[in-house]
């Protein structure tokens, strides 16, 4: 309820008159029908759901790749980003860790409560007629063109 009163608040100011993109919101199929009520009081449609699609195993990887420096905070991605000498910090030397909560254990456990939780959201939108799939397992750059070509049909 506090994040659907945020949520109103937020969409009747003025600079949402142009449009708006919310990221993250609704995650149920309750806050969805949520927002279809605020929409249509403030006389405003959505558009699109872009769902960015990415398999859960390579999400898997990019969520449990990070590694940060224990003395000096900078962040590493053993995929993406990786140090160039294996667990030492390239600015100072400074040993890097994997935060608890992004072990494969939790992050597979949270990734499989999204995967559980998104389905009928996906279904919900589906069957309105606003889901979009993106490839999210694209070059980044690929992906940001396929929703800025997307986001730029609109008027
Ligand atoms: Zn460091």
């Amino acid at each position: 309820e506090v994040t659907i009163g945020i949520v109103r608040e937020r969409l009747s100011k003025d600079d949402c008159n142009q449009g708006f993109l919310l990221d993250g919101f609704p995650r149920t199929v309750p806050q969805a029908e949520a927002l279809e009520a605020i929409l249509t009081d403030l006389g405003k449609k959505i558009d699109y759901v872009i769902n960015i699609e990415v398999d859960s195993d390579i999400l898997l990887e990019r969520l449990t790749g990070r590694r940060i420096c224990k003395d000096c905070g900078s962040t590493y991605h053993l995929v993406f980003n990786p140090p160039s000498q294996e667990g030492t910090c390239d600015k100072c030397g400074g040993e890097l860790y994997q935060r608890a909560d992004d072990n494969a254990e939790t992050v597979g456990t949270r990734l499989q409560v999204n995967i559980e939780q998104s389905k009928p959201l996906l279904d919900f939108y589906q069957e309105k007629g606003y889901l979009r799939n993106i490839d999210g397992q694209q070059e980044i750059n690929k992906v940001f063109g396929d929703v800025e070509e997307l986001l730029g049909g609109l008027k």
